[in-house]
């Protein structure tokens, strides 16, 4: 007998009452109709079933510190990046895991299965590398965790207590215990030279170990932050095609558009991908804008067109940098869809797949998503279609891993008591 009959489920390509079947951990068949009977049935009522959400750009070590040491005043980019330096001497290993397993379990309880996170290597004891690497551990039968090396004060820029720059050798060291991708930053490198400079010492380090690459790229509104071209440039000269992606790209919002008809087919030439990371480009960029107050995040739309994989990713949640989040990529989504006026059906449908399927691309997940011989990993949210999951952020009904609920929410109904009107509203557009 089947192990687990999912029926009656809407799928994300339109198709509706499906039965997902599946044995020993993976979809054994995907086919219209009920099929038979199982050891365990979860009627769907018609509502999505969807591969689990991806999140392709996050800070695990910095997740949950919010008001250590003290809150960020001004609510920028750099008093962000000094006041974890302030945080930085006063971690533990054990709090360091504590914060991110609470992630963690958030993260599950919204259906989103894999990160992808940044962890500062800037740290002569490497105590967040091996805190995220413990945590990976862990979290592994029910979270992808995939770590990126990332020297947040710069591979170059960056000097140790003896005054030595030697980013590169704990980079080195960490992906010698197990991280998984090369990271950089190289717009907060000290010229822009140098920036460059660092994209090819990280990327050949890639090449040479076999490795993806995810650099926080141009973070700034500066227009002439073009680290990009670099990155693209390199993917190309080193055959690292389909293994790079740029993170943020926020200076391409600034950047004069001729240049930008050059630059985005080069990037699709080296099949480099780009991440947004909404929530907080539309608060982090254009502060030093009175007005008109540009948006800052990438050019969402137009890079797809092209034919770019875009993600959306969440960042940050509740430390220096962001104040806000709950591990909700439906949140991501809404906003990207929002900051990038992504309102066409067609769009709307691509801004979820930009926190499922196109990160797991990016990630390089394997048998990911609801085809036969995937793993059976999946959501089922109280909406009938993408678009009205991004809607209303819709509830998390179940969250299922291999096979197996690993979490469950009620359904979103309010309780009416109104003359002459029903007795609950559920947010759903009937039809
Ligand atoms: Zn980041």
């Amino acid at each position: 007998m089947i192990d687990l009959l999912i029926k009656n489920a809407a799928l994300g390509d339109g198709r509706t009452n499906m039965s997902i079947v599946v044995n020993g951990g993976r979809i054994t068949d995907v086919l219209p109709g009920f099929i038979s009977d199982a050891h365990q049935t979860i009627d769907a009522n018609g509502f999505l079933v969807s591969p689990p959400f991806v999140d392709a750009h996050f800070h695990m070590d910095a997740t949950l510190s919010y008001g250590l040491p003290r809150v960020n005043q001004s609510g920028t980019l750099l008093e962000g990046i000094a006041l974890w330096g302030e945080l930085k001497p006063h971690l533990t290993f054990d709090a360091l895991v504590d914060r991110a397993l609470a992630y963690c379990d958030w993260a599950v309880a919204k259906g989103l299965l894999a990160i992808r996170s940044h962890v500062d290597i800037c740290d002569e004891r490497l105590l967040a590398v091996e805190a995220l690497l413990e945590v990976k551990r862990r979290v592994k039968p029910y979270l992808d965790l995939q770590l990126v090396a990332f020297p947040q004060d710069g591979i170059g820029r960056w000097k140790d207590s003896k005054g030595n720059p030697t980013a590169i050798e704990l980079l080195r060291s960490s992906l010698n215990k197990g991280v998984d991708v090369v990271g950089g930053i190289p717009h907060f490198e000290r010229t822009m030279n140098e920036g460059a400079a660092s994209v090819t010492l990280l990327c050949e380090e890639a090449a040479k170990r076999g490795l993806r690459v995810d650099m926080h790229c141009d973070e700034t509104d500066d227009p002439m932050s073009r680290h990009i071209e670099t990155l693209a440039y390199e993917t190309q000269r080193l055959g690292l095609q389909g293994r790079v992606n740029g993170s943020h790209l926020t200076s391409m919002h600034s950047m004069d558009n001729y240049y930008v008809s050059k630059l985005i087919p080069l990037i699709r030439e080296a099949g480099v991908s780009a991440v947004a990371n909404p929530l907080l480009n539309i608060t982090i960029q254009g502060r030093h804008d009175t007005y008109p107050k540009r948006r800052g995040m990438t050019r969402v739309p137009e890079l797809m067109a092209a034919g770019v994989d875009v993600a959306f990713g969440h960042d940050c949640v509740m430390d220096p940098w962001y104040s806000l989040g709950s591990g909700d990529m439906l949140e991501v989504a809404h906003m990207g869809l929002h900051v990038a006026q992504m309102t066409g059906q067609a769009a709307m449908r691509a801004c979820f797949d930009a926190v499922t399927k196109t990160p797991a691309k990016i990630l390089g997940l394997e048998g990911y998503g609801i085809e036969r011989g995937c793993n059976a990993d999946f959501v089922l949210v109280q909406a009938r279609d993408p678009i009205e999951a991004i809607r209303t952020r819709a509830t998390r009904l179940k969250v299922i891993r291999r096979g197996k609920v690993i979490a469950e929410t009620a359904p979103n109904t309010a309780n009416l008591n109104l003359p002459g009107r029903p007795n609950s509203a559920d947010f759903l557009h009937t039809r």
